[in-house]
């Protein structure tokens, strides 16, 4: 009797964890770096990274989270970002 009980508590702890991961690989982990944005910044997601400094020059200083001294935005960001930098690709 004793062995059926622990046996069905660490079934149920199982059954946590296994949600938790589930859960945080279909959303992503990287939430995108532009406030007001919740898309996600993960590579599986098209995210990418900038540099602070194009960060400010888009977003402002205050609109965008650092990461580690660089900016992770999501797909659409990045491609808004590109938008208006299309003139640094250029050269
Ligand atoms: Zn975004």
């Amino acid at each position: 009797m004793g062995f059926k009980a622990k046996a069905r508590k660490h079934r149920k702890d199982a059954d946590k964890d296994a949600k938790k991961t589930k859960a945080s690989t279909r959303e992503g982990e990287l939430s995108c770096g532009v406030k007001g944005c919740d898309k996600f910044a993960d590579k599986s997601h098209g995210g990418r990274s900038l540099s602070v400094d194009d960060a400010i020059d888009m977003w402002g200083s205050g609109g965008y989270t650092p990461r580690k001294g660089r900016v992770r935005i999501c797909k659409s960001c990045y491609r808004k970002w590109k938008k208006e930098n299309k003139n640094e690709d250029m050269y």
